[in-house]
């Protein structure tokens, strides 16, 4: 059985993406006020994290520790500090004790290598001769007391314990990130750290360097993604022409350490670090400098407007960086209005609140909507296919999606990317995948590339289709699709908008959101032909409506909506394939009739929800007819088959019915929502539900020239469903949707026969189609002992129901993405839980 796939498994870049941090390094000059200022200002604008590095300036834990208690919401880490210049204890420590102050945010700590001039010369310690070597033994050391565990460690730079953190955690423990420049160090990051930190590399470098991590990931067995890409983004919203001169001289700063100079030749900057080579062996400070050319400047320290800054970000993002690190450059006239400036140009959400929407006014381009759609139509498609491994069913706990949520609303805007990112953290790990291969509970709920597509056209349209003036498309194009279905599945031409000789017919379908809604307005319209709540007609407390005990409940609520008491609400007699039984019907009406009560409507299912079975149509009329009793038929899953010729026998003697619905939306392809309903008559709907104030009058709607499906509903306001209808139609035609229907029940006949096979298994009713119910020979218990063996299975969910009081599993199978293989998997997976 496979393993529940970790949620939390990073699946794709854009879903490792987070918000952008701040890092502190580039102004701790400012002082510590400045600093704790940043801080706040990086929670106001929506900044995920605050660093800070540490040479000689401020201490590193102390500072995150204040920063932590002025923005209360940041992330902290630090980037990075010396790791010749604490033991792994001491420095664990420290995060640790971030961590305990608090348990909710994301600490990283951050260490390096530094250079000899920092750990020997300013500090007095030991550089040593192995920065690799010490480096691997302090992140082993580090990482085993994260862990909690009792630590002994013996190696050339590291020999200690038994020993063990004394700071007590929770749930969460600090991340340990590596700065790293050059490929072992890279590589041993992959091997061994939660995140690498890049930094003073021009956006061009980063893929390079992300491969060695990737290599060192492999080497050390971890799966690709393990480590998080973090880099230090260097701007400034400032005049690149000031700015330059201290970029240069901030660049010389690093260049005089060997391991940067290699890392600035190795992205393209040979040629300069070659001249400040020369300069330097000869002294020549000043020309060393200059040896910083204007374009390695502007590729690593980037100054410049708010759109240059914002841009220079995205390239790293692009070149692959999960997390980037702001390092505002402070380099304007005023130094904390430039580090502000440039907080707001990276910041993730807009200063304005006004700004997103002028913006995409000015320019959809602009407001991201494309890119991020192109990317939405990837993430779903990467979907579906994923699908085929997710667990179907969710293992969160209740109140797990709402604690990875901010408990508050954001107050600035332009974090839709946070957003598009939560659905991978947040979303997915808490759906039932509906469409997953394995995916039997219920009735299918099927989506398709074209009803997506066409959603979101109806999304984008944004039009509402309440009249015909409001959308003459809308209307029409829901007509035409309905006069389709009718002739798609062999529906009465009663049902018909248009006749087939262009004349307009007395009934039509229009589309509900549910079969539920479908059904209350056949129960709405059945009331007003009778005239009951007139002044001279018969009390709706008196009006019974009539199903089975296997009638969908839906009828039982639409009854209590349209006024009728549940009481009234009548389970005819079943025979032994628990469909009505029409001799028993027409006992009930009579002796109904004879109390003074009014029978009102009768729903007959053609496919019940429990096991599929259907009741018998013609034979019900037979009954309602000479009654004038309103006859529905509910066909909202087996409806579906009748567009194959070979099943049309679900909808048997529909022709007598004075109402029809199935659900498009739940085999036919089209994802929810999409039932069409149809009736006869449609003067009787429209006149019990037409309501007509002044403001929504028209000249053609007055003179009777157009249909205005407000009329057919219960709600005024009615979106664009039929475009699903059009696109699913035009795209698969009839041929490929009843090949969609033949496979789900070519299956379903397989897995049937198994079953008919088998000692321990039967069948507890006829299969229905697609829909299989089986129970275990030995009893309720043994069943419930399957159905919980398939609880527990991450690839598959069914859901359970009473046959006649036995318990019994419901194998209901008809999503897009199973297979022939998959429903054998599940068989053979059955077939040892049942033999057990
Ligand atoms: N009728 C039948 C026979 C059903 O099986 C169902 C749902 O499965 C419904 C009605 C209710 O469907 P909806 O969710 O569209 O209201």
């Amino acid at each position: 059985m496979p393993a529940r796939t970790d949620h939390h498994a990073a699946t794709s870049a854009d879903s490792r993406r987070t918000r952008p941090g701040v890092t502190f390094a580039s102004f701790q000059a400012l002082g510590m006020d400045a600093g704790l200022e940043a801080a706040r200002w990086a929670e106001e604008l929506g900044f995920n994290s605050f660093w800070t590095a540490e040479t000689t300036g401020a201490e590193a834990f102390a500072t995150l520790a204040a920063a932590g208690a002025a923005a209360t919401r940041l992330g902290l880490g630090t980037g990075v500090l010396a790791l010749q210049l604490r033991t792994p204890l001491l420095a664990v420590q420290g995060a640790a004790t971030l961590q305990a102050l608090h348990p909710d945010r994301e600490i990283s700590l951050g260490v390096g290598v530094s250079s000899p001039v920092v750990v020997d010369r300013w500090h007095g310690a030991t550089y040593g001769d192995a920065p690799l070597a010490q480096a691997r033994d302090w992140m082993a050391v580090a990482r085993a007391l994260i862990g909690g565990d009792k630590v002994r460690h013996e190696s050339t730079h590291y020999s200690l314990g038994p020993t063990r953190l004394g700071v007590r955690l929770d749930h969460r423990r600090p991340r340990l990130v590596l700065g790293a420049l050059n490929t072992q160090m890279l590589r041993l990051a992959g091997a061994t750290a939660d995140g690498v930190l890049l930094n003073y590399l021009p956006a061009s470098a980063v893929p390079w360097c992300i491969q060695q991590v990737r290599t060192g990931e492999q080497t050390a067995g971890r799966p690709p993604g393990s480590v998080r890409i973090s880099a230090y983004v260097h701007v400034g919203v400032c005049d690149p022409e000031v700015a330059r001169p201290k970029g240069r001289r901030d660049l010389f700063g690093y260049a005089v350490v060997p391991a940067y100079a290699r890392a600035f030749t190795r992205a393209g900057f040979g040629e300069e670090i070659a001249a400040f080579t020369a300069a330097m062996d000869v002294g020549d400070r000043d020309t060393a400098i200059t040896a910083m050319s204007d374009a390695m400047v502007d590729a690593i320290d980037i100054c410049g407007d708010a759109a240059t800054v914002s841009d220079a970000v995205e390239a790293y993002h692009q070149a692959g960086v999960d997390e980037a690190i702001i390092m505002p450059l402070p380099w304007g006239e005023d130094r904390m209005a430039t580090i502000r400036a440039t907080m707001e140009a990276t910041a993730p959400l807009r200063v304005s609140t006004d700004g997103n929407i002028r913006r995409e006014r000015l320019s959809i381009a602009e407001s991201g909507f494309r890119t991020q759609g192109h990317q939405m139509i990837e993430w779903v498609a990467d979907y579906w296919q994923r699908t085929d491994d997710l667990p179907v069913g969710p293992s969160v706990e209740p109140g797990w999606v709402r604690d990875q949520l901010d408990p508050h609303p954001p107050q600035l805007g332009g974090d839709l990317a946070g957003a598009l990112a939560d659905l991978d953290r947040v979303i997915v790990p808490a759906l039932t995948h509906w469409q997953a291969p394995g995916f039997f509970g219920y009735f299918p709920a099927n989506a398709s590339p074209p009803a997506v597509l066409a959603e979101l056209v109806s999304a984008g349209l944004g039009v509402q289709g309440m009249l015909w003036a409001t959308s003459p498309a809308v209307t029409e194009l829901e007509q035409h699709m309905l006069d389709w279905l009718v002739e798609a599945c062999g529906l009465p031409e009663v049902f018909r908008h248009r006749r087939a000789d262009g004349s307009t017919g007395e009934g039509g379908g229009v589309l509900q959101d549910s079969a539920s809604s479908g059904t209350l307005c056949a129960i709405l319209a059945a009331r007003h032909r009778l005239g009951i709540g007139t002044s001279d007609g018969p009390s709706v407390d008196d009006c019974v409506v009539y199903g089975t005990a296997e009638t969908h409940s839906s009828l039982e609520k639409d009854a209590r909506v349209a006024g009728i008491p549940g009481s009234r609400v009548r389970a005819v007699p079943t025979d032994p394939d628990l469909a009505m039984d029409p001799s028993a019907l027409k006992t009930m009406l009579a002796d109904d009739q004879a109390a003074g009560l009014v029978p009102l409507l009768v729903c007959a299912t053609a496919g019940t929800t429990s096991t599929g079975a259907f009741d018998p149509v013609e034979a019900i009329a037979e009954v309602t007819e000479p009654l004038g009793i309103w006859l529905h038929v509910d066909a909202a899953w087996a409806g579906s088959a009748a567009i194959d010729p070979e099943y049309r026998w679900v909808i048997a003697g529909v022709e007598r019915a004075d109402s029809y619905l199935f659900n498009p939306h739940k085999w036919l392809m089209v994802n929810f929502d999409c039932s069409a309903f149809w009736v006869r008559d449609r003067a009787a709907l429209t006149e019990a539900l037409s309501i007509v104030p002044e403001y929504l009058r028209t000249a053609r709607s007055d003179a009777g020239e157009v249909v205005d499906f407000r009329d057919w509903q219960v709600p005024l306001g009615r979106r664009f469903r039929s475009l699903k209808l059009f696109f699913v139609l035009r795209h698969y035609g009839l041929e490929g949707l009843r090949e969609h229907i033949r496979a789900g029940v070519a299956d379903a006949t397989w897995l049937e026969e198994q079953i008919d096979r088998h000692s321990n298994l039967e069948l507890v009713a006829p299969r229905s189609l697609a829909l299989v119910c089986l129970a275990h020979v030995a009893g309720d218990e043994a069943t419930q002992h399957l159905l919980d063996a398939i609880d527990s299975d991450p690839r598959y969910l069914c859901t359970r129901t009473l046959v006649d009081g036995r318990l019994a599993v419901r194998v209901a199978i008809g999503s897009p993405r199973t297979t022939r293989a998959t429903v054998e998997g599940f068989w053979r997976f059955i077939d040892t839980s049942a033999s057990q």
